[in-house]
């Protein structure tokens, strides 16, 4: 299209107007920082998802920097939403932050410090239980490996290996972390059932924006003699979970639903996939210069797949190898094993846990 003299004029016009308009509006947007301090909001950030939520009382304001909505009380979109980042810092503009004084009740400023919100940890973000999972036990011996050396018959249990790792990271993660629940589903040889391991993790009562994580230790044995190496299983993205439960929604706010699951579920589904890289970095840097790093690995079947929470399973090596079963029977060596998936776990703890206002990490 062709533009001419006395059309361009009124276009510059208006083009000058709409630059005013957004002078205007800039002049009135604050860092989310500064917002949330001048108006006793308390916080939370999900460095993962990159999304954010204010409290005042019970009004909450759920957001994710540069969509064009904020989400009131997990029901009511709220559209034209202003919060996007400038620089690495969250912004949020002048018009939504009024909407969100509005809608929580301001009067006036400055305005009462909750009494919660002054204990609130800004990242609200927190693992709160970490359930440790040795797989078999008692009965079930899990895989076995058979060897000869030196003309000595020995015989290496899975179930053995896996409870010697848990018992070591059990102590050194209740030793690191005071303030979380750190929960075996065995200590000893007995054979809780896959329905009593799954019960124990569901059953640990968490507080608010509380999280809980379950890590379940194998070993594997293969036909081939010669497999060997260690993997992280993590459960798969189309796994599908209703969290949030459409009947407690009104017909309005349905249409916000699916997207609320979504990040919730991706929420699992990143954490499940973030927590199995960081214990297979973990095990790479402690034994992976002796054995090898078979990778990430993704499936639906194994324990955790009824546990609501983010999962993980870990094969530390195969019996069914030479070499392997008899780094497996060494104590050295089962604590590298551990001291990897310590790091990975810790590491992941960290990231998750950070405060983060900013954007970059
Ligand atoms: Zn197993």
């Amino acid at each position: 299209m062709v533009i001419t003299g006395r059309k361009s004029a009124v276009l510059i016009v208006f083009l000058l107007f709409i630059l005013c308009l957004n002078a205007n509006a800039a002049s009135d947007d604050i860092s989310l920082a500064d917002f949330i301090k001048q108006n006793n909001f308390s916080f939370r950030w999900s460095p993962i998802l990159d999304t954010g939520e204010l409290k005042y009382g019970d009004d909450i304001f759920s957001f994710k920097p540069g969509e064009d909505f904020i989400v009131y009380n997990y029901k009511e979109k709220i559209t034209g939403s202003g919060i996007y980042r400038d620089g690495g810092i969250i912004i949020i503009d002048g018009k939504t932050a009024e909407t969100i004084l509005s809608k929580s009740g301001f009067t006036s400023s400055p305005r009462p410090v909750e009494k919660e919100s002054a204990d609130v940890k800004p990242s609200g973000h927190r693992i709160a239980a970490i359930i440790i999972d040795p797989g078999h036990g008692g009965r079930d011996s899990g895989a076995i490996g058979r060897h000869e050396i030196d003309g000595n018959n020995y015989t290496v249990y899975e179930k053995d290996v896996v409870l010697d790792i848990a018992l070591e990271l059990n102590r050194r993660l209740t030793s690191a972390y005071r303030d979380k629940k750190i929960i075996l589903t065995r200590n000893n040889d007995s054979y809780p059932s896959l329905d009593d391991r799954v019960e124990k993790a569901n059953n640990v009562k968490l507080g608010k924006n509380e999280a809980i994580v379950f890590v379940s230790i194998h070993a594997n044995a293969s036909f081939n003699k010669n497999a060997k190496g260690f993997e992280v299983w993590y459960l798969p993205p189309e796994y599908r979970r209703d969290l949030l439960d459409e009947n407690n929604a009104d017909k309005k706010t349905k249409d916000i639903l699916p997207i609320l699951n979504t990040m919730l579920e991706e929420e699992f589904t990143i954490e499940s996939i973030l927590l199995a890289q960081n214990i297979l970095d973990g095990l790479d840097k402690s034994i992976g210069s002796k054995d090898l790093n078979r990778g990430l690995k993704e499936e639906t079947w194994f324990v955790v797949k009824n546990a609501k929470m983010p999962s993980v399973l870990i094969e530390v090596g195969f019996v069914s190898n030479k070499e392997e079963s008899v780094n497996l029977s060494d104590k050295n060596y089962l604590k590298k094993i551990t001291e990897g998936i310590y790091n990975g776990i810790k590491r992941f703890i960290d990231n998750l846990e950070m405060i983060n206002t900013g954007g970059e990490n």
